[in-house]
């Protein structure tokens, strides 16, 4: 009963066991007909990479967006293209947080 290495983790998983015990990512490919290379399956693992991600880019994004804000309230600089600029980099990361947060939840129903 060999060893093999999980496609997702790394963990050694018996080459009997149909998923990884550590992070449930299916390893059987020669009955299930499914790869376990094949990076386009969204498992457990990648699906919870992918959900911190969206909260990490979502909280970036409040913060490029909050402090600006309060800084052209508080300090009234002259000069308000720079917070702007930053206050869009804001927005772009909270729709790049909206975009990973699809990707892991959309995939999870399959
Ligand atoms: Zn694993």
């Amino acid at each position: 009963m060999p060893l093999i290495k999980c496609p997702d983790c790394g963990h050694s998983v018996s080459s009997e066991a149909p998923a990884c015990p550590k992070c449930g990512c299916p390893v059987k490919s020669t009955d299930s007909g499914v790869n376990p290379n094949d990076r386009s399956i969204i498992t457990p693992h990648r699906w919870n990479f992918l959900q911190k991600m969206a909260f990490f880019c979502w909280g970036i994004g409040a913060l490029l967006i909050l402090i600006p804000v309060i800084l052209i309230f508080v300090a009234t600089p002259a000069n308000t293209w720079p917070h702007i600029i930053i206050i869009f980099i804001g927005v772009v990361a909270l729709a790049t947080g909206g975009t990973l947060h699809q990707a892991g939840t959309g995939r999870e129903e399959k």
